[in-house]
């Protein structure tokens, strides 16, 4: 693959990503610069969605697409905010007024375990019959309190009791080592090698 559209406009995204596939070699786009709108995700399912992304990116720009579909489920919450994390507290889209809506929801938890979970996937074109699909998870339980200024999203609220910070304290590389989206793109990579 000598270039590869990535189907996301999240910059924490964008970031991570430009990071992991940096020993690919491949030319790596993203959906913006090459004037393609964000596609619609409107599937109950972190698959099905990460599906449409690609093959709209794909499609849209006649490339090799890489899309994720991403987002926290906490255990308390039956799984919320799960395919709707992006959007939890409604649009505009904002990671501060989602954080404090899920503080709100967690406000008298006693169980406050949750995980990220991450879908991947790579489709050669729009009609690709085979798309490679890699997953990650990443464990952790909410915090009573923001802390940290790194990572995006919910990482303020993340906290990981093996390590004892939040993801948002956790520098980038660590946080690729460990996350759902460096697991899922280990195992991605780990496909396309076979
Ligand atoms: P998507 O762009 O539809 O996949 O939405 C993913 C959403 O899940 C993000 O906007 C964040 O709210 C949340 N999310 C996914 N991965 C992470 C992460 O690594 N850190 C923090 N929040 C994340």
């Amino acid at each position: 693959m000598k270039k590869l559209v990535i189907a996301s406009n999240n910059p924490g995204k964008l970031a991570e990503f430009q990071r992991l596939l940096a020993p690919l070699g491949t030319e790596v786009m993203t959906q913006a610069e090459l004037g393609i709108s964000e596609a619609e995700e409107p599937h109950l399912t972190f698959v099905e969605n990460a599906l449409a992304k690609a093959r709209h990116a794909s499609r849209e720009s006649g490339l090799p697409a890489l899309a994720d579909d991403s987002g926290i489920c906490v255990t308390a919450l039956n799984g919320a905010p799960g395919v709707i994390s992006a959007r939890y507290s409604g649009f505009p889209k904002s990671d501060e007024r989602n954080n404090r809506a899920l503080l709100e929801a967690m406000k008298s938890a006693t169980d406050r375990r949750a995980h990220y979970t991450c879908v991947l996937v790579l489709m050669h074109s729009a009609g690709d019959p085979q798309p490679l699909i890699a997953e990650g998870e990443w464990h952790g339980e909410i915090a009573s309190v923001p802390c940290g200024n790194g990572g995006f999203g919910y990482d303020p609220l993340f906290w990981l009791p093996d390590l004892g910070k939040t993801a948002a304290e956790l520098s980038h590389d660590e946080k690729q080592d460990i996350s759902h989206r460096g697991k899922a793109m280990q195992a991605l990579l780990a496909r396309l090698k076979a």
